[in-house]
This record gives structure tokens, C-alpha cells and sequence, in this order.
């Protein structure tokens, strides 16, 4: 194959209006090295692995050369971060090199973060240190493994260089690869500048984009809202169903797209507790496991208040059109929040009763402080029937055997046999999550230079729903000891 890395780019973003962004190139760094590189993913974006491997590839992802055709520029955007708007935030560590159509006819944004300061930087350094890019790369590979909408990691390169946070830390950059990097928080960008030119070509770029069909309806804006709150409903009805918390639901960290973006101090939850926080940064639990639903209809509803110019001619128009798609929320999330339930206890089809049969189990686990991840995917087996309610009776008390029978009685007008039964649930729920143990040592073991742990979580989480046999000690949740308490970005 051509061992030049190649990447066809057409930047569709870049040919917009230059108050859209800021022209930036990467700062180079001292000595890059490959610490990981995404080799499926690397193919299709119809990129060749080797040649990215190569020094000259490396080069690229370290943001020590542009590739022929990249754009290189930071991002603007504002945002609200935890509650308080910020009229000018942007890209201020991360460069968008362009956009490449991939093998099945996708456009994916190619972003190096990390890659030195830009004109959005403020006081920052414009760099990532190497922990919390490989984070990133660990934990989003995980959510994509898992089947959740989320930004990917093509690459993490060390810089050689060191950058200084708590103390002296090595740095790195990641090549993060998304259907688009526009967040509520470039619309707001806008919106905050009563820019509404800039409002109308960005919500075209969008429409074009990532829903074209909005483009077809009768009111095109109204049908664009609608379609971002629609994939944030799915989104975020998806993490509630893994136990993960984001950490930073701030607008500027809500994708338009429906992905999953920024995984700065982000965690799964270990026992099932919905008030559950990990971010060192959200102190009062604003991001918090159980509040995530509400936190995004609260970025949506920002997002259409700076829609309001575009949606109708005059105001109270206008507004009726954005209560009408916000009012659209609640219900998409909770019917993809229950059928996402559904399937996890084992049943196919929707009766009602359900939902209540589901929260009586999150209720149980809550009062036992049960293993979220591990207590579903023993119930897999349980579901194949009683000689199976051991771990289940280890992991909930008592109490399970009430509940059990109640679930039986139900699992019984259900087609299909235990054995099918526990296959479709196991399908569902993981056996592995990256736990923030397992993570945080992985990261102290990386930045001392050795790469082992990292390698074996990120082969466990690659396969989420079959048991890896030599590394079922990934599962396990933590000891108390082990806990972590707090995360940092
Ligand atoms: P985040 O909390 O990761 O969403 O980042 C919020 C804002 O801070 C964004 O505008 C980032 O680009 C910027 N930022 C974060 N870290 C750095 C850094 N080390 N240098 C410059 N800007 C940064
Ligand atoms: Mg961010
Ligand atoms: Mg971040």
C-alpha cells in the first residue's frame, strides 16, 4: 500500500465565514513518540496504519508537520460552564486539521488535542498531559465498543516534552476523529454577538451535515432542533443504561451531533447510586449520575434560544416553536430510556408494568449498593433460571427473591427460552466497563513508561459483551480500598 499518510481532506467547515475560526498551526514538540494508534480505525478513514506508524505519520499526529490539504485551524465557540456563560471560549488547545469522507461516505472531523496554544488559549499552555489523553482514548474506544455515539481516538503521542499541572507531567497529544466538533456552544457563540448570519449558515452547515432530511421540512430550523434534541435523548438515555457521568455536561461539551464529547474528568459508576459525582470539579453535583437527563433538555433549551431569530418571523412565534421541540425531550428520552431498561432485564416487548418492574430492581440495588455493571450481567444468568440466583442473592439480599418471582412471572409471557433469554441480555449488558480503578492505574503505570495495563484494558473494553477469560480481573469492582474518590480533567 502508499506509505505516504495520505488523508483526502475536503474541509467543508473551513470554507465558512473566517469569524468561524482562528488560522493556527500546531506547535511542534521535542520528541514525538507512538504510544497507541487506532489501527481499525486508522482503515476506515482509509488512512494506512503503517504509514501513520512511520516517522513521517507520526510527524503528522504529534502536529509536527501538516498533511498536505489540512485546514488547521482552532474552533470558535462560547459556553456555559457549570451554569454561567462564557461569551468567547473555543478551541483552545485542539486543532482541527480538516475533514476526511470516510469508507462508508461519512465526514469525520481529523482534531489533534494537545497540539500547542492558540488564539482561544487564554491563560492555558495549549497542551494535554499524557494521563488524561490516554483517558480519553481508553474511555471513548470503550463507549464506541459499547455501541454509544461518541468522538473516537485515532492516536496518543507522547510529546517528549513535559507540561506542568499538580507537577511536572509528561505531555502528549490525541488525534480525535468525531462527526463534527460544532457544539451548542458554537451556536451560542453566535447567538451572544447577535450574529444571526452566522447563526443562519452554521444551522445550514448543520442540516447539511448531520440531518439533511431537516432540510426538507416545512420550518428547517424547527426540524434541526428537533433533531439534536432527539440524539441527545438517545445519548444520554444510553449513558444512564452503562452508568456513565460524563462530568462536564457544559454546552460547550454538548455535541450537535449526538456524540459523546470531552471526556475530561468522566467516570462509570461502580455501586448504583444516582446522586453518584466523581468530578473533583463539580462540587455541588450539578453533573451528577441521575441529573444528566435534566442537565441536557438544560443545554437544549439554550440551544433554542439562540435558534429564536431563525425559527419564525416574530418572537412569540418563535418561542412557540422551541417549547413545542423541547416538549419533544421527556419522551424520547424515557421510551429510549425504558426499552434500553427492557432489554437489560431480558424482555423484548414492552408491557405495561415494566417500568415499574425495572425500577423496582435500580431500587433494590440502590438500598444494597449493588455493583451496577456486575449485578446486570449476573442477572443474565439468572435469566436462564433459579439454579443460577446465587451471585444474584450475594448482590442484592434478601430482598431478590420477592422481586425475582415477580420477574419470572413477567419473563414467562416473553417469547423464547432461558437459554436465548440470557444470550439477547448478555448482548446488553457488559461484562467490563472501565472502571476508574482500573483506569487510574493504567495511567500511573503509562506515564512511568509502562504501557502493559493500558493495553490490557483497552483489549478487555474492545469487547464489552463476550468475557476475555485471561483478564476477567478487569471486572471486578473496586475494593474499598481501591475506591476512587474524586477524578480530575
Ligand atoms: P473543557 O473543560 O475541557 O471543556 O475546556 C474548556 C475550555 O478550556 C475550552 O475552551 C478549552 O479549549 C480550554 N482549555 C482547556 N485546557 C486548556 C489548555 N491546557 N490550554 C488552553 N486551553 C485549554
Ligand atoms: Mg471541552
Ligand atoms: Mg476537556
Amino acid at each position: 500500500s502508499d506509505m505516504t499518510a495520505h488523508f483526502a481532506f475536503d474541509n467543508s467547515y473551513a470554507r465558512l465565514p473566517g469569524r468561524f475560526f482562528a488560522e493556527v498551526e500546531p506547535t511542534p514538540v521535542a520528541a514525538p513518540r507512538l504510544v497507541r494508534l487506532n489501527e481499525p480505525l486508522a482503515r476506515e478513514l482509509g488512512l494506512d496504519p503503517q504509514a501513520l506508524a512511520s516517522p513521517e505519520g507520526v510527524a503528522i499526529l504529534s502536529g509536527q508537520r501538516l498533511p498536505e490539504g489540512a485546514a488547521s485551524i482552532a474552533m470558535a465557540y462560547a459556553g456555559h460552564q457549570f451554569g454561567g456563560f462564557v461569551p468567547q471560549l473555543g478551541d483552545g488547545r485542539a486543532i482541527l486539521l480538516g475533514e476526511v469522507i470516510d469508507r462508508e461516505g461519512r465526514r469525520r472531523d481529523i482534531q489533534l488535542k494537545g497540539a500547542g496554544p492558540t488564539p482561544f488559549s487564554r491563560m492555558g499552555d495549549g497542551r494535554a498531559a499524557l494521563g488524561p489523553v490516554l483517558r480519553e482514548y481508553l474511555v471513548s474506544e470503550a463507549m464506541h465498543a459499547l455501541g454509544i455515539p461518541t468522538t473516537r481516538a485515532l492516536a496518543a503521542v507522547a510529546t517528549g516534552e513535559s507540561i506542568y499541572r499538580e507537577g511536572r507531567l509528561p505531555g502528549a497529544v490525541l488525534t480525535r476523529v468525531a462527526a463534527s466538533h460544532i457544539r451548542v456552544g458554537t451556536f451560542q457563540f453566535f447567538a451572544v454577538r447577535r450574529d444571526v448570519e452566522g447563526l443562519r449558515l452554521l444551522a445550514d452547515h448543520v442540516i447539511a451535515r448531520h440531518d439533511p432530511a431537516a432540510g426538507e421540512a416545512e420550518n428547517r430550523y424547527r426540524a434541526l432542533l428537533e433533531g439534536v434534541i432527539a440524539r441527545q435523548a438517545a445519548l444520554v438515555a444510553r449513558w444512564l443504561l452503562v452508568g456513565f457521568i460524563h462530568g462536564v455536561m457544559n454546552t460547550d461539551n454538548s455535541s450537535i451531533s449526538g456524540e459523546t464529547i470531552d471526556y475530561g474528568p468522566c467516570a462509570f459508576m461502580d455501586a448504583y447510586d444516582p446522586a453518584t459525582v466523581f468530578s473533583s470539579i463539580d462540587r455541588q453535583g450539578r453533573y451528577a449520575y441521575g441529573n444528566q437527563p435534566q442537565i441536557a433538555l438544560w443545554n437544549l433549551t439554550r440551544l433554542a434560544e439562540t435558534l429564536l431569530p431563525l425559527l419564525a418571523d416574530d418572537e412569540a412565534a418563535a418561542i412557540a416553536e422551541a417549547e413545542a421541540a423541547l416538549g419533544t425531550f421527556a419522551d424520547r428520552f424515557d421510551a429510549a430510556y425504558r426499552a434500553g431498561l427492557c432489554a437489560k432485564l431480558g424482555l423484548a416487548r414492552e408491557e405495561d408494568g415494566d417500568a415499574d418492574l425495572a425500577n423496582g430492581f435500580l431500587a433494590l440495588m440502590a438500598k444494597a449498593g449493588a455493583d451496577f455493571t456486575l449485578t446486570f450481567r449476573r442477572l443474565c444468568d439468572a435469566a436462564a433460571g433459579p439454579d443460577h440466583d446465587d451471585p444474584m442473592r450475594a448482590s442484592l439480599g434478601p430482598d431478590w427473591e420477592g422481586w425475582a418471582a415477580r420477574w419470572r412471572e413477567r419473563l414467562a409471557r416473553e417469547e423464547g427460552d432461558g437459554g436465548g433469554r440470557r444470550a439477547a441480555m448478555r448482548a446488553v449488558n457488559p461484562w467490563v466497563i472501565p472502571r476508574n480503578h482500573r483506569v487510574e492505574a493504567a495511567l500511573a503505570a503509562a506515564q512511568g513508561g509502562d504501557l502493559s495495563l493500558a493495553d490490557d484494558l483497552a483489549r478487555a473494553l474492545a469487547q464489552p459483551f463476550e468475557e476475555e477469560p485471561s483478564l476477567l480481573h478487569l471486572a471486578e469492582p473496586p475494593r474499598p480500598e481501591e475506591r476512587i474518590q474524586a477524578t480530575f480533567c
